[in-house]
């Protein structure tokens, strides 16, 4: 099946009540696995990946493998540019390929994130590319995208008609509680996400698909394995499952998963080096990775997000 945008996959999940799964792949590698990890379990999915991972390993290649990834298997794939602060890079990629891109203006100020995101909605629509926008901040670390926690604000309800009218973009990434990174709460901290922001949102934009960043669950197996082999990550604890299940009822179609999947590669490649000191073929390491990421992609797709079986 060839590379489709996300318009029909966010139509279905929201009249379908469930989110489809935006997993963010830092290398070339991890797309084949979270492809079999979504197919295995029949589920649309998206593979996102960030500015700075797209221009690491090349935006061309990012596509070249996706359209290979997508002629092995039927469920719909949508390849997504993720926190793009660069609207030509946004541009450049819908030209490659791309079908969705994210043009990440929250660090503006209202009229110019309004005024970048119209400009690149405008121009990859006529590409048939889809485009999301994010509103607020979401607090934490996502690449080299450092939001002070202290500026940290929610998604002012008042404001979502007419940014989404005046931008014509056609996803919304809101703060509502999330954060991005690794280290989202302390262990013995509750999190909160705030449903009655969600609930007002989505009744000024009936039918609008909304995306939650910074919703990994941090699993405790996976941080485990990845501290045991040498890792230094915080006990941390994420968004928990119940939580994501009724953002993904409500209007939230998008969910983005990025670091679940980077301690579980990273995690499984740590236990690989250390359990296999005199093993230099590159492929036993990457086979485990992927095995490990497909896994998880599979789980978190039937056991929070809900659109297992919907391909
Ligand atoms: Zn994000």
């Amino acid at each position: 099946m060839a590379l489709v945008t996300t318009k029909e996959m966010f139509k279905k999940a929201y009249e379908g009540g469930y989110a489809i799964g935006a997993f963010n792949t830092d290398s070339l590698d991890i797309i084949p696995a979270v492809v079999a990890g979504a197919a295995s379990v029949n589920a649309p999915v998206i593979i996102a990946v960030s500015e700075s991972a797209a221009r690491a390993v090349g935006p061309g290649y990012v596509v070249s493998t996706l359209q290979a990834a997508a002629k092995t298997t039927d469920i719909p794939i949508a390849l997504h540019l993720d926190h793009a602060r660069s609207p030509e890079f946004c541009k450049e990629c819908a030209d490659l390929g791309f079908t969705s891109v994210m043009i990440d203006g929250s660090f503006l100020d209202f009229e110019k994130n309004i005024e970048i995101s119209k400009d690149v909605a405008d121009y990859v629509h006529t590409r048939g590319v889809v485009v999301e926008s994010e509103l607020g901040a979401i607090t934490g670390v996502e690449d080299d995208i450092v939001v002070d926690e202290k500026y940290g604000a929610f998604t002012r309800p008042q404001d979502v008609v007419e940014f989404v009218s005046r931008t014509g973009i056609d996803s919304l990434a809101i703060a509502i509680g999330t954060a991005h990174g690794a280290y989202k709460f302390k262990p013995g901290e509750n999190p909160q996400l705030r449903f009655d922001i969600l609930e007002e949102i989505q009744e000024k934009l009936p039918g609008f698909p909304l995306v939650l960043h910074g919703a990994s669950s941090v699993p405790k197996d996976r941080l485990d394995i990845f501290n045991k082999y040498g890792g230094q990550l915080p006990e941390a604890i994420g968004i928990p499952g119940e939580m994501l299940r009724k953002a993904a009822s409500m209007a939230v179609c998008k969910v983005n998963v990025g670091t679940d999947i980077r301690v579980c590669w990273l995690g499984e490649f740590r236990r690989q080096l250390a359990e296999q000191p005199s093993k230099y073929e590159v492929v036993k390491v990457t086979d485990a990775a992927r095995k490990a990421v497909a896994e998880m992609v599979a789980a978190r797709i039937t056991n929070v997000l809900g659109c297992n079986g919907k391909a």
